[in-house]
C-alpha cells in the first residue's frame, strides 16, 4: 500500500539546526498542528520528545489531549475548551470576548493584533486584557504574536515586532513577570538576529520545507516526509492506445504502463506531475490511483514536499497537510 515515510534521522538533523538558532532545544514549541502538517501527530510528537523537545502547539484541545504527557506545555491556538483543562494544556485568547468563554481557572497565552489582523486583541488594549483575565480567574502564561510576511522581503516583519516589543515594554511598567513572550514562527526564528524571546513556535522548519529569500540565509534542513506508491498492474501497450479515464494519456510509442496505488481519494492532486526521477504521470489522477511507464514494485511520488508543491501551483504546507490521515505513516 501507499506509505508516507518519516525519515528520523533528517527530522533530527532539522531539530539541531533550529535548536542552534534558539541557543537551546528548550526553547523549541513544535507545532504539530493538522496531524503534525500531514507527518502523524503521535509518530511526531514521540520523535520531538526524543530529541529533547519540550513544547508542543496544536490546533485543537483533543490534539492536545492526545499528545497530553509527552510535553511540559501544550498550547492550543484556535480552539476554547468546555472544562478546565490540566495546568500543562495552554489556551490561546484571540479575541476580547473569548475570556469570557474560557473557564476559570485555565492556563492562557495571550494573543496580540501586531498587524496580521485574522486574531488577537490590539496593542492598546493590553492592560484592559490583562485586567479581564485575572477577573475572570484565568492565570496567564504567555503573551504572543504572529508576522505575516516573515518569509517575504521587506519592512513589514520589523514593524510588527516593534508593535511586539512595545507590548512588552509596556508589560514591565505594569510590573508583569514570569510569563513567557514569544513570536517567531519558522521563518521570523531564521530571520532574527540575536532570538530573545522565551519559545519560537516552529512548524514548516521541523519538517525541513521553510522556502525563504536566499539573502536572508535559511538554514541547511532536510526534507522528513516522503510519499511513495506499490504497483497494482502492469501492461504493455501499443503507440496511440490510451490509459484512463478520459483516454487523455495517449502513449506515443509501445510501451509498459503500471498502476500505482495513490490517488485523489488519499488527499494526492488530480494534475498533471512529474516525478522526482523525471517520469510524467499517463493520463489523469484517479480516485486510488496514477499510472507510469515502467514497472517496478513501489515508486517514490515526492521526496522533498516543497518541490513537489512548485509543480502543482501551491505549498508545501498544503501538499503534506492535504494527505489524508488514512495513508499509512512508517518511520525510517
Ligand atoms: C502554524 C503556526 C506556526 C508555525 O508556522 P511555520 O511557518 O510552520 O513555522 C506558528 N505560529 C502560529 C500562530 C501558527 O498558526
Amino acid at each position: 500500500m501507499s506509505q508516507i515515510r518519516i525519515s528520523s534521522r533528517n527530522f533530527f538533523h532539522n531539530i539541531s539546526q533550529i535548536a542552534a538558532k534558539t541557543q537551546s532545544i528548550e526553547k523549541i514549541a513544535l507545532v504539530l498542528k493538522d496531524n503534525a502538517y500531514g507527518h502523524g501527530l503521535k509518530i511526531m510528537a514521540e520523535l520531538a520528545r526524543k530529541a529533547g523537545v519540550r513544547h508542543a502547539v496544536v490546533r485543537r484541545v483533543c490534539e492536545a489531549e492526545a499528545i497530553g504527557g509527552l510535553f511540559e506545555t501544550v498550547l492550543v491556538l484556535s480552539e476554547l475548551p468546555q472544562e478546565t483543562p490540566p495546568e500543562d494544556i495552554h489556551i490561546t485568547i484571540n479575541s476580547m470576548e473569548a475570556i469570557d468563554r474560557i473557564p476559570k481557572d485555565t492556563t492562557v497565552e495571550l494573543k496580540i493584533d501586531t498587524g496580521m489582523h485574522r486574531n488577537g486583541i490590539e496593542p492598546g488594549r493590553f492592560a484592559e486584557a490583562l485586567e479581564k483575565i485575572s477577573g475572570r480567574g484565568l492565570k496567564l502564561a504567555g503573551v504572543m504574536t504572529h508576522y505575516r510576511s516573515a518569509d517575504e522581503m521587506g519592512s513589514e516583519f520589523f514593524w510588527q515586532k516593534k508593535r511586539f516589543d512595545l507590548v512588552r515594554e509596556e508589560a514591565v511598567r505594569i510590573g508583569v513577570s514570569g510569563i513567557r513572550w514569544h513570536s517567531c514562527n519558522s521563518a521570523a526564528l531564521f530571520r532574527m538576529s540575536g532570538f530573545d524571546e522565551d519559545i519560537a513556535r516552529i512548524g514548516i522548519a521541523a519538517y525541513g520545507c521553510l522556502k525563504m529569500p536566499s539573502s536572508f540565509f535559511p538554514p541547511d534542513l532536510m526534507p522528513v516526509m516522503s510519499l511513495w506508491a506499490d504497483k497494482i498492474a502492469t501492461r504493455e501497450l501499443r503507440a496511440g492506445e490510451r490509459v484512463g479515464y478520459g483516454g487523455e494519456g495517449v502513449v506515443a510509442e509501445d510501451c509498459r504502463i503500471s498502476s500505482y496505488d495513490i490517488g485523489y481519494g488519499d488527499g494526492w492532486p488530480r494534475r498533471e506531475y512529474v516525478l522526482p526521477d523525471g517520469r510524467s504521470l499517463v493520463g489523469r489522477v484517479s480516485m486510488d490511483m496514477v499510472c507510469i511507464e515502467g514497472d517496478e514494485e513501489r515508486i517514490c511520488i515526492f521526496d522533498d514536499a516543497s518541490k513537489a508543491a512548485e509543480q502543482l501551483g501551491t505549498i508545501g504546507y498544503e501538499v503534506m497537510t492535504g494527505l489524508s490521515a488514512s495513508v499509512k505513516r512508517v518511520v525510517v
